[in-house]
């Protein structure tokens, strides 16, 4: 461990509070960990204690902290050109593009650049009106898409409410999720059947020559880790066809390796038409975005200009270290890995603390993305704090993080939930070590049951 001193730690947060603005947060209920250093799947504070991240901070640092071959990527990048406009052709922007369209589904093979998630939502979705001149763009509830006006008018959960009235055209639907159906479905075939019905009739009563693009999250993050059941993606594309509707998939957390697979769709096999991402691609060293075009989408401005840019797309320091990220995903065979640690370690492990916990409600998830549901009462489902709790309702999620912290393992907590979303280039040892972690502090849940 790197840069340990308590009294530098004191004023790098003394000077925080003064003139840092947070995101989501109130300035003065909040009081950040002062991080002095970061190394693989650790970072430490300047007391000198040292956290296993199961976050992988916001779920992007998938190779981990100070990738070496990264870190000498974006060093020989900085040496040789910094920056140069997009309207220029560039090395790294043109092998980074070309390396994304040889990993991405079907015909997805051109590559807009942003400098984040929410920039390549905002671009999706123009994308999609232009190319079907239609306006309106179906979202689920339970999602997040970002946080400017067009990206937060599609998030489906609380992070939209202070930024209402966002963009119109914005018509919102229930996705699938078994464990707390809204079609009162009784098992996972019966769910992704009403939530197709429940799709369609939505489409139905807009109008579907108004319905421009459907957004979702291929696997349902922050809220909640939902992976879809079999069947519904492929359903989602078929209405697409049937309506001439573009299907969004937003990738900016699961694209890149975070289920085990480049992007989370080939695990069902459906080609949406146009694949966000952001964090994985580059694991957040310099920031970096996108969009992954189908050709005939990309057609549509072939003739005719596309309205819509950024001075930083295809950066060269971003494009420079998703390179070197995409050659490390490769010779190290990561997509292989998460897989094979996803089923034979956290799978499994998170599965026998559901066993021992009785406020576990729910484990599921896929390759290094999981989350554990904790509820009062297994029966009727009753969550261990309420939806969108804060202040003291919020106490038992806090005391549950604290005592992870206590013994060295940085949480990934949300609502009632604690999610699994380590570096994907973490060891079996580590992820049993932190997952024995879970189990000690799962110990302050189980007092509410
Ligand atoms: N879409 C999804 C699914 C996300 O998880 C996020 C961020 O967490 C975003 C979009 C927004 O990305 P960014 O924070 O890079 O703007």
């Amino acid at each position: 461990m790197t840069n340990i001193d308590p009294a530098v730690g004191k004023a790098v947060l003394a000077a925080d509070r003064k003139h840092v603005f947070h995101s989501w947060s109130a300035q003065g209920l909040i009081n950040p960990l002062p991080v002095a250093g970061a190394e693989g799947c650790y970072f430490w504070d300047y007391e000198g204690n040292r956290y296993l991240d199961f976050t992988s901070q916001l779920v992007n640092t998938n190779l981990g902290h100070q990738h070496p071959k990264v870190v000498a990527a974006i060093k020989e990048q900085a040496e040789r050109l910094c920056t140069i406009a997009p309207s220029f052709a560039n090395d790294q922007r043109s092998e980074l593009a070309r390396m994304i369209a040889e990993v991405a589904p079907g015909d997805l093979d051109m590559v807009f650049f942003t400098n984040s998630g929410t920039e390549a939502v905002e671009n999706a979705i123009r994308m999609a009106r232009l190319h079907t001149g239609r306006h309106k763009v179906l979202a689920a509830y339970r999602s997040y898409h970002g946080s400017t006006h067009g990206s937060i008018a599609l998030t489906g959960e609380p992070r939209r409410w202070g930024s209402e009235p966002a963009i119109p055209g914005v018509v919102r639907f229930h996705g699938p999720y078994p464990y707390r159906s809204a079609f009162h479905a009784a098992d996972e075939r019966e769910e992704c059947a009403r939530a197709l019905a429940h799709l369609e009739e939505v489409i139905t009563y807009e109008g579907p020559q108004t319905v421009a693009a459907i957004i979702l999250e291929t696997v349902v993050g922050t809220n909640g880790v939902l992976v879809p059941p079999d069947g519904y993606l492929s359903g989602v594309r078929e209405i697409c066809d049937r309506h001439g509707i573009v299907f969004i998939a937003d990738e900016v957390m699961v694209g890149f390796g975070r289920i085990g697979e480049w992007f989370a769709v080939d695990a069902w096999g459906v080609v949406p038409d146009l694949i966000t991402f952001a964090k994985g691609v580059n694991g957040g060293y310099v920031p970096l975005g996108g969009v992954v075009i189908s050709r005939r989408i990309a057609d549509t401005f072939r003739e005719r200009p596309y309205p819509g840019g950024h001075t930083y797309s295809g950066h060269p320091l971003a494009c420079a270290s998703g390179v070197a990220t995409l050659r490390v995903y490769h010779e190290e065979g990561i997509i292989e890995r998460v897989r094979r640690l996803g089923e034979e370690v956290a799978g499994p492990l998170l599965r026998e603390l559901a066993e021992r916990h009785p406020s576990v409600g729910e484990v599921r998830g896929r390759g290094l993305m999981w989350a554990i549901e904790l509820v009062r009462n297994r029966d009727t489902r009753e969550m261990l704090v309420p939806y969108n709790a804060s202040g003291p309702a919020a106490e038992p999620m806090n005391r549950v993080a604290a005592a992870c912290k206590k013994r060295g393992l940085w949480p990934f907590t949300h609502f009632n939930r604690v999610h699994v979303v380590p570096p994907l280039v973490i060891t079996a040892e580590q992820l049993k070590e932190g997952i024995a972690i879970l189990d000690e502090a799962l110990a302050v849940a189980d007092e509410y049951v």
